[in-house]
């Protein structure tokens, strides 16, 4: 497969700037486009800046930098990315939105041009629909700050012909990622595989079984670089409980993935997160973490015997994102070693969940999804047939060597 050499980007805004970085540090051309007034001073402001950090700390030499600078161009219209092998869409995440962009991409690209899109929770085949050649539409989702994620999720959708899959997985190679495949399923791998990491803690808190800082620490203690409430404190809780529910939507209202109500009455709340000064922590003008919310510093609802221990935490919301990533396999979103590989590059996580569980043992997760099924009111615990039959069957994931 030849090299790409030219690449379109259509928007300059956080990951548009990243993936326009990338690609000039590649050694593509890249045609950048954005029609807000400012983006594209914005956007070369801050790869400018992300450059020079890096040139500062030796970590690279400035002629290269400043010839990755010079690779990036501004476009004056859509038909000035027609000639790139590569379009990547990088627009806000609004499904109106980009299947115009796309209608337009599609009328003005040459016939052998691929187009990306980098959506986190539309759906590729929606996007593609609104083209006259669905099949050259693909997802390519990376990751913020791109420049240091190495994860890229490439999304095939229905349409997309299996040439544009391999070529967009060469192409992610060429820009220095890791690629990992996936079919067009709510949240694809990452998103959706990560929600137990935090429905699970968010039920944990809700039952009064254990407060955040606690839940935090067991997960931390675990292997993780920050605790659940942390994570959501951080990435926000609007912007959190905005892609739970377009999970929990494209999976029917699937009780699995169902948000929980104390997230909504603190977004509601303006409970934001840091941004906000405060959401599950409180925080001082400084950005210093303080305490919990005191919303929820009351008498436990729950009796002090069922209070959970650090290791019952801790094997609650594992044995749940197993089941996940299993459910996962399952439904053909994507092979175990892609869901192990995108999870510990995309979250960070310091294991896959795949590997996880059998480490815990398969056999211990489904009695623990068992005994939480016994309390639930709904199939939230559900074992999924895959796990339960490996289980049972005493089998791997990742068949035998
Ligand atoms: P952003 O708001 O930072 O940037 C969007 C840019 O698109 C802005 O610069 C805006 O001026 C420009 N724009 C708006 N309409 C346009 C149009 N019609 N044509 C060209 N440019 C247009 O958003 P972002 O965070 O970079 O997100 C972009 C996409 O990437 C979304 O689909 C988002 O879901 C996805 N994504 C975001 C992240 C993240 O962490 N920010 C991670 C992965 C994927």
């Amino acid at each position: 497969m030849t090299a790409v050499r030219r690449v379109g980007v259509l928007g300059a805004g956080t990951m548009g700037a990243g993936i326009a970085q990338v690609a000039a540090e590649a050694g593509l051309e890249v045609a950048l486009l954005d029609p807000v007034s400012g983006a594209h001073e914005r956007a070369r402001d801050r790869i400018g800046g992300f450059l020079e950090r890096r040139v500062a700390k030796g970590e690279l030499h400035a002629g290269l930098a400043e010839a990755a600078m010079g690779r990036i161009r501004e476009a004056a219209s859509v038909a000035d990315l027609a000639a790139a092998e590569f379009v990547i869409e990088a627009i806000p995440e609004e499904l109106d939105l980009k299947r115009d962009a796309f209608r337009r991409l599609d009328a003005a690209a040459a016939p052998g041009t691929i187009l990306a899109t980098n959506t986190s929770s539309l759906s590729v085949g929606r996007i593609a629909e609104a083209t006259t050649h669905p099949e050259r539409v693909v997802g390519m989702h990376f990751f913020n700050p791109v420049p240091l994620m190495a994860l890229v999720e490439v999304i095939a959708a229905p349409q997309t012909d299996r040439s544009v899959v391999d070529a967009t997985l060469a192409f992610a190679q060429q820009l220095g990622k890791t690629p990992v495949e996936a079919t067009d399923t709510p949240g694809f791998i990452v998103n959706r595989v990560a929600r137990p990491f935090y429905l699970e803690a968010l039920r944990i808190l809700g039952e009064g079984a254990a407060d955040a800082p606690t839940i935090d620490a067991t997960m931390r203690e675990a292997g993780f670089r920050m605790g659940p409430f942390e994570l959501i404190d951080t990435i926000g809780l609007d912007v959190n409980l905005a892609v739970s529910e377009s999970v929990w939507e494209g999976f029917g209202r699937n009780a699995r993935y169902l948000p929980h109500d104390l997230q909504r009455v603190l977004v509601q709340a303006g409970r934001l997160g840091r941004k906000a000064g405060a959401g599950f922590y409180d925080y001082g003008a400084d950005g210093q973490r303080g305490g919990p919310w005191t919303g929820l510093a009351q008498e436990p609802p729950i009796p002090p015997a069922e209070v959970f221990s650090a290791d019952a935490i801790r094997d609650r919301v594992l044995a749940t994102i197993v089941n996940e990533a299993a459910s996962a396999v399952e439904d053909w979103t994507a092979s175990p070693v892609a869901i192990d590989t995108a999870m510990r590059l995309g979250t960070n996580w310091p294991e896959g969940p795949l590997a996880w569980g059998e480490q815990l043992g398969l056999v211990r997760v489904v009695a623990l999804l068992d005994a939480l099924a016994a309390t639930a009111p709904d199939a939230r615990y559900g074992v999924v047939p895959l796990l339960r039959s490996l289980s049972g069957s005493g089998g791997s994931f990742f068949g035998t060597a």
